[in-house]
């Protein structure tokens, strides 16, 4: 059974009002109107053919595209403020939930990246947003939000067009976003220096595992252990990471940082260091095999084929990589089991649903913690287990169905941005995207399990 411990998810920073323009750039150049040296940044912009292009305001330019208006700002965060460690960071403190009143929700669609010379991390992201009005519904607008980290600030670039451009527009502020940002700065080791993935080791590990202190880089990780199985290990995870792209699909750019993973030769140091880093009682952090919290995974080497390793690399990945770490524990812990678990042992837990015996969904789904959701008076059973296997079996529902399947990618990312723990957003997210109410949803869950 894996047991893990999700951190909680950070909403959306809500101190946006703080972001600090920066001080108005060097002129643009008299060469090229389109050209922009921001050289504080070492970032030079070649702004999209627009009509009229002219500045306006501090790193703020605006020009004619067709029939749109179209606004470029670029703004900068200190990283060490908001612990930006990758693009991704920068992107979840980004205005990409910036609306006004009169325009309706307009999420963002899939997140993309771009692996290219666009900070000291050699790669960006971005997302697009169609922004429609909330009365009726109509195209107000087209918005691209581009996130990239610098040594000292994170910066994003927000691009708007109002009204949306034609395709051919678009295909131009794309090629702004793609070939138009160029940084020539010094640039990050992202596979980790050896001073930098030894320096982690020794900051938290417990002191009883610092000897045999062994790094193994892999495409997707930074395996630091003192462990003689680290080798076979770290291949394991890559077939994890493999696996876990092939159902939650990203842009799988060169340049990230390699996610860390602390693989200890014995349980007592995996449990040492658990309780050590989150401060946590010991016998809490016995009841688990492994957990991701932040950007690491860590665990001890027993079996690299359990389950719960590609449980775990699914948490990684999501608050890591996809920038999905919303929704929920039901959301959290179903997309995390539904990797670690074969359909046959989701079974018992479909037949609860076929027969109305599970927990229904207004209750499941506001659920704080499943993992801490065991009721510790009943007799027997493991609630716990239950409920993440029921959490796996609506995700299997959501992705597998005929009539949900096609949403799949749309309920990731829209549901994966929601705080946790507020029903309200979630059943309006829910009955946004698949037309129905929670009993409609539930009810189609139940049919789906009885042809299982
Ligand atoms: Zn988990």
């Amino acid at each position: 059974m894996s047991r893990c411990w999700k951190a909680s998810f950070v909403a959306l920073c809500a101190s946006l009002a703080q972001a600090g323009a920066l001080r108005p750039s060097l002129a643009l150049s008299t060469e090229d109107p389109r050209v922009a040296r921001i050289a504080e940044l070492a970032l030079t912009l070649t702004l999209p053919p627009l009509d009229g292009l002219s500045p306006a305001g501090a790193n703020r330019w605006r020009g004619q595209l067709g029939a749109s208006q179209v606004e470029i700002a670029l703004r900068t965060l200190p990283s060490e403020t908001y612990d930006f460690a990758e693009p991704e960071s920068v992107l979840d403190h980004g205005p990409s939930a910036w609306s006004k009143p009169e325009w309706q929700r307009n999420d963002p669609g899939t997140r993309r990246a771009l692996a290219g010379p666009f900070g000291y991390a050699s790669y960006a992201v971005y997302e697009r947003t169609e922004l429609q009005r909330r009365d009726d519904g109509t195209r107000v607008g087209l918005r691209f939000l581009l996130g990239g980290l610098l040594k000292e600030v994170g910066y994003w670039i927000t691009l708007e067009a109002s009204p949306p451009p034609t395709s051919a527009g678009e295909a131009q502020l794309v090629e702004f976003l793609t070939h138009g940002i160029v940084y020539d700065g010094e640039v990050r080791e992202h596979r980790w220096s050896e001073d930098e993935a030894y320096t982690r080791w020794l900051r938290d590990a417990p002191a009883e595992a610092r000897e045999d202190y062994k790094v193994i880089r892999t495409a997707h990780y930074l395996v630091l252990t003192n462990s003689d199985g680290g080798k076979a290990f770290a291949k394991k995870m890559e077939e994890c990471h493999a696996a876990i792209l092939a159902v939650y699909p990203f842009d799988d750019v060169p340049g990230r940082r390699l996610l860390p993973v602390f693989l200890f030769r014995t349980a007592d140091q995996y449990f040492d260091f658990y309780a050590r880093i989150a401060e946590i009682p010991r016998e809490d952090a016995e009841r688990s095999k492994g957990h991701a919290w932040r950007d690491y995974y860590a665990t001890w080497y027993e079996a690299p084929g359990d389950p719960v390793h590609v449980h775990e690399a699914t948490h990684q990945i999501f608050a890591n990589r996809l920038g999905l770490g919303g929704g929920g524990s039901w959301f959290q812990e179903g997309v995390a089991e539904y990797m670690s678990s074969k359909s046959g042992e989701r079974s018992a837990a479909a037949g609860q649903v076929k027969r109305g015996q599970h927990v229904a969904l207004a209750q499941f789904l506001a659920i704080p913690s499943l993992l801490m959701s065991s009721d510790k008076e009943a007799p027997g059973g493991d609630q716990a287990g239950d409920h993440y296997k029921q959490a796996a079996v609506l995700i299997e529902f959501l992705r597998e169905s005929k009539w949900a399947g096609d949403k799949f990618p749309a309920f990731l990312t829209r549901i994966g941005r929601l705080p946790s723990g507020k029903l309200g957003p979630l059943e309006e997210a829910l009955a946004e995207l698949y037309g129905v109410d929670l009993a409609g949803l539930e009810q189609r869950w139940a049919e789906y399990c009885k042809k299982r």
